[in-house]
């Protein structure tokens, strides 16, 4: 039998950790650290509801350019799906100089991620 089988759930786990560390550098405790941190929502939008798949890792796609593969460092948070591919991609294609949303901003300059590990 295969481990899918035998224990669903560690069989998820265990491929989520993988996708995580290969794709954004993190380990699925941090992951559910930063969850915790953003208090089971999204950073941007704080809705509760992933509305996909599960949450998106964002990171910061200028540090290590346009691959799946992140430092894990430019990690910035935890988004919806509506937040990551509406949102947050739409907004930084705009000039620096006419980024108006307090909080898209603030959530840029300061992301939960990097809040999270200087507390
Ligand atoms: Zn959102
Ligand atoms: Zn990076």
């Amino acid at each position: 039998m295969e481990q899918r089988q035998l224990d669903p759930e560690g069989y998820e786990n265990s491929q989520r950790a993988k996708s995580l560390r290969n794709k954004y550098g993190i380990g699925l405790e941090e992951y559910h650290r930063l969850l915790a941190y953003q208090g089971g929502a999204c950073a941007v939008c704080l809705s509760k509801d992933h509305k996909g798949r599960g949450w998106h890792v964002d990171h910061d796609h200028q540090c290590c350019g346009r691959g799946v593969k992140t430092c894990g460092r430019c990690v910035r948070g935890l988004l919806c799906h509506n937040c990551n591919v509406n949102l947050v991609a739409g907004y930084e294609a705009i000039p620096k100089e006419c980024r108006d949303s307090a909080r898209l901003n603030a959530y840029l300059c300061m992301p939960p991620f990097r809040r999270m590990l200087s507390d």
